[in-house]
């Protein structure tokens, strides 16, 4: 296992920090990424890791910006270190979707795919389930 993973997932509560995915009810564990890549002068520390399900961490990649999808703004991707979560994102409990209500939000959702619909139906299960927080 990652030496990084204990401290990266209790930090977390278990949850994917760009998509709030349940990591209990995945066969995996999740991984721990570097938010701002070693290779871009990040940190391998604890200030720089953030745990990431699969799907978030493979659209994100090595990108520190996106486009906001609304305004065409170019602004930088969600950082879990820097920024609350709730401040840029919502749950919508009637589609499970994930709406960004900031233009760091809008971007996020666009650039790691958050609304696919593997990732979308998987949500509505968690809503049902009651192990996925809607705001
Ligand atoms: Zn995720």
């Amino acid at each position: 296992m990652n030496s990084r993973y204990p401290t990266a997932a209790q930090r977390a509560g278990h949850r994917c920090e760009y998509c709030r995915a349940p990591e209990a009810i995945f066969n995996f564990p999740f991984e721990v990424e570097h938010i701002v890549p070693t290779g871009r002068g990040g940190a391998d520390d604890v200030s720089n890791w953030a745990l990431s399900c699969r799907a978030c961490n493979l659209h994100k990649g090595a990108r520190l910006v996106a486009a906001d999808p609304q305004t065409g703004a170019v602004v930088s991707l969600f950082n879990p270190r820097e920024q609350r979560w709730e401040d840029h994102f919502r749950c919508d409990p009637n589609t499970a979707e994930l709406v960004g209500i900031t233009r760091i939000g809008r971007a996020t959702v666009a650039c790691l795919q958050m609304n696919r619909p593997a990732q979308s139906e998987a949500r509505r299960q968690w809503v049902q389930l009651r192990i996925y927080p809607t705001l």
